[in-house]
């Protein structure tokens, strides 16, 4: 199955831009996950921000970019990330990132790449794409201005995760900011994001219609809820992202209560490591170390059978897709005193999601009952409602682009900010003209 043919299905505008700045979604423009956008001037100056995939049954990819030079690529999710390979294997395009997305580059990719064949989904590169994408990175530190073409980018902290940044560019019409996945909000891993004065602010609006309760409230909770199955002689099955969450969780977890004996399985170990390499992008990198020294690390077929007893176990994957969460749930699910505690939002069709609405759950290849108790609480790394408006207000731009949100998130943004600012809800594959 050929997905892309380089300068033959691209739909993107062949003529060049008179005035104003162009964007152009390939993706996640009126989706979440998925991105990538285009953004070009009347200097010929092109970017590509973010090109990603969404790890879908099969997966989703963003539609093909046209010849770029430069990519900017805000952080390490799989949605942000996935599809970076191609355009270094197939355009020659350089990859800017901070040196930590660098770093954990190879981590994400080499995952996907092993879950599409074991899955048996076609992915539109392959192993030597990704060589030259890992060769293809140049990399910068917050704050440190670099040229594109004609135009001037700089990175600022994004919150979300470690070594996630949001792009400021200067181009000779305008200040843009470029948002990535951001949360204005500190996390046990990270500082949050700050705003900055511009133009045109392209603001992720995941969350746009939903108010989050106050985070240590909630981080509290997650503890108390643990403790309570651990009072009647159970086991809590945390389901958690290897990039961000898992890590959150952990630290929360012995804050809170120290005296727990959790277990940590998963790709959030190599992740991890790459952390404590940057110290300068988490927020407590001792704390971290600490926190990693603390939790059980599960390495081994016996590990595994121990981490049962345990008294709650974290891993992957986050919205219970796959990986060792499912062998867990598999196990746990025959006694009634143990749950699985859910911490965030969980996609359509996920596992998740399943679990959530049906109290089933896939479980190799079968749909199996699970009658334990299930509970979700909300950790997000995303900003909600009120981060988001907060932060719109305080950047004070003409125009706001809402990306990687569905519809009701884009409505009730649209909503909220429309009298303030010129509102632009992009449909993908829609030129835009912001001038
Ligand atoms: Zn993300």
């Amino acid at each position: 199955m050929v997905l892309y043919t380089p300068g033959r299905t691209s739909t993107y505008p062949t003529d060049p831009v008179e005035g104003g700045i162009r964007a152009f979604f390939l993706g996640g423009g009126d989706e979440v996950g998925n991105v990538g956008c285009i953004l070009e001037d009347s200097t010929g100056t092109r970017l590509l921000i973010d090109y990603g995939l969404a790890p879908t049954k099969p997966p989703k990819y963003p539609a093909e970019c046209p010849p770029v030079d430069d990519v900017i690529i805000t952080h390490a999710h799989i949605d942000h990330i996935g599809m970076a390979p191609w355009v270094a294997g197939h355009l020659g395009a350089r990859l800017h990132g901070s040196p930590l997305t660098a770093s954990v580059s190879e981590v994400m990719w080499r995952d996907t790449y092993k879950v599409s064949k074991i899955e048996g989904y076609p992915l539109a590169w392959d192993r030597r794409d990704m060589d030259e994408a890992l060769h293809s990175w140049v990399t910068h530190r917050m704050g440190e201005w670099f040229d594109i073409g004609a135009w001037r980018c700089r990175f600022h902290r994004a919150g979300h995760i470690p070594g996630a940044v949001m792009v400021e560019i200067e181009t000779p019409e305008a200040r843009i900011l470029w948002s990535g996945d951001m949360d204005t909000r500190d996390s046990p891993s990270v500082l949050g994001a700050k705003a900055l004065e511009c133009d045109i602010l392209f603001l992720e609006g995941t969350y746009g219609n939903r108010v989050h309760p106050r985070r240590l409230d909630e981080e509290r909770k997650l503890a108390d809820r643990v403790l309570e199955i651990v009072d009647r002689g159970g086991t809590a099955l945390i389901p958690a992202f290897a990039s961000g969450r898992g890590q959150d969780v952990l630290q929360i977890l012995r804050r809170e209560a120290p005296n727990l004996e959790v277990h940590y399985h998963g790709m959030g170990t190599r992740v991890t490591k790459h952390w404590m390499d940057h110290p300068e992008a988490v927020r407590d990198p001792k704390g971290l170390s600490k926190t990693w020294r603390w939790c059980r690390r599960v390495s081994s077929k016996s590990d595994r059978r121990k981490a049962l007893e345990a008294d709650a176990i974290v891993t992957t994957s986050g919205m219970l897709d796959g990986g060792p969460a499912i062998w867990y749930a598999n196990r746990l699910r025959h006694s009634a005193n143990n749950a699985i505690l859910l911490t965030g939002y969980q996609a359509e069709e996920s596992g998740g999601r399943l679990l959530l609405d049906e109290r089933k759950l896939r479980i190799y290849g079968d749909i199996v009952p699970i009658d334990i108790e299930v509970d979700q609480l909300s950790l997000s790394n995303h900003g909600g409602q009120k981060e988001l408006t907060d932060f719109a207000r305080e950047c004070n731009p003409k125009h706001v682009v809402i990306f990687h949100a569905d519809e009701e998130s884009r409505e009730a943004l649209n909503i909220l900010l429309g009298e303030e600012m010129t509102v632009h809800l992009p449909p993908n594959q829609t030129e835009i003209l912001l001038i």
